[in-house]
C-alpha cells in the first residue's frame, strides 16, 4: 500500500530532525574503494565498526584488491579477521565474493543492485551500503538492527522484516534522501536511540516520536 500523505509528512520531519542533528555523518567503515567497503561491510556483521576498522588496515595491506583477496590462503584470511567473530564463514564469503568479482566482473564491483546481490555473501543491506556510500547510487535504504529498531519506535513502520521496513521507508522518503537517511539513523541508534535504554531526554526527535514500544516516558529518565 502506498505511503499516506501523513506518513510522508512524519518521515520528512524525522529526516529533517536527523539532518539537523547529524549534518555530516557518513559511513563509519574505513575503506578506499568499493571493494574494500564491500569487504568491511561483510566483516561488520555481528561486529562493531570500531572492531572492523582495527582489522581492515592490516587486511587491506595484504589483500586490498579482488585479485589478491581471491588468491589469498584461507587460513591467512581467517587469522587476519579472527577478532571480528564468525571468521571462518566471513573468510569464505569474502574469498568467494572476490573470486566471483574477478571471474565475472573483471575485478570491478558492479554498480547494480541485482548484480551485487547475486554475489556470494552479499545481501540487499550490504549492496545498499556499497552502492550508496562508494558510488552515490541510492538503490534503497540500509536496514540494519538500528534502522529496524528506530523505525518502529518512530512509527515509520510496523514491520519487523527488513525487506518490508525498507519498502515502507522508500515509499515515505524521496530517493535523494535514502543514502544520508540511512547513515543518520544508524548513527542515531548508536548514540541516542540505543537498544536497551534509549536516551529520549537527549533526543532531538523526542517531540515528534511516538516512542512505540518504549516503556517509560521520556520525562521520567
Ligand atoms: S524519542 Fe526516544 S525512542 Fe524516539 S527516537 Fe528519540 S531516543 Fe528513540
Amino acid at each position: 500500500m502506498p505511503a499516506t500523505a501523513r506518513a510522508k509528512s512524519h518521515a520528512s520531519a524525522v529526516a529533517s530532525g536527523l539532518r539537523r542533528a547529524y549534518p555530516d555523518v557518513t559511513c563509519a567503515l574505513g575503506h578506499e574503494d568499493a571493494f574494500q567497503l564491500l569487504v568491511a561491510t561483510i566483516l561488520s556483521a555481528q561486529c562493531t565498526d570500531e572492531r572492523v576498522n582495527q582489522v581492515t588496515p592490516n587486511l587491506f595491506a595484504r589483500y586490498g584488491t579482488p585479485e589478491t583477496m581471491a588468491a589469498a590462503p584461507l587460513k591467512s584470511l581467517e587469522s587476519l579477521i579472527r577478532s571480528t567473530g564468525f571468521f571462518r564463514n566471513k573468510a569464505k564469503s569474502i574469498q568467494a565474493c572476490s573470486q566471483a568479482l574477478v571471474r565475472d566482473y573483471g575485478g570491478q564491483v558492479p554498480r547494480d543492485l541485482d548484480a551485487l546481490v547475486e554475489l556470494p555473501g552479499i545481501g540487499r543491506k550490504t549492496a545498499n551500503v556499497v552502492l550508496g556510500t562508494a558510488y552515490g547510487i541510492p538503490s534503497g535504504v540500509v536496514v540494519d538492527t538500528h534502522v529496524t529498531r528506530i523505525s518502529r519506535r518512530l512509527g515509520l513502520t510496523k514491520h519487523t522484516d527488513a525487506a518490508k521496513i525498507e519498502r515502507d521507508l522508500m515509499e515515505q522518503l524521496p530517493r535523494r534522501q535514502w543514502i544520508d537517511f540511512s547513515h543518520r539513523m544508524i548513527h542515531h541508534g548508536r548514540r541516542i536511540c540505543k537498544a536497551r535504554k534509549p536516551l529520549c531526554n537527549e533526543c532531538s526527535l523526542e517531540s515528534i516520536c511516538p516512542r512505540v514500544g518504549v516503556e517509560q516516558p521520556a520525562a521520567s529518565r
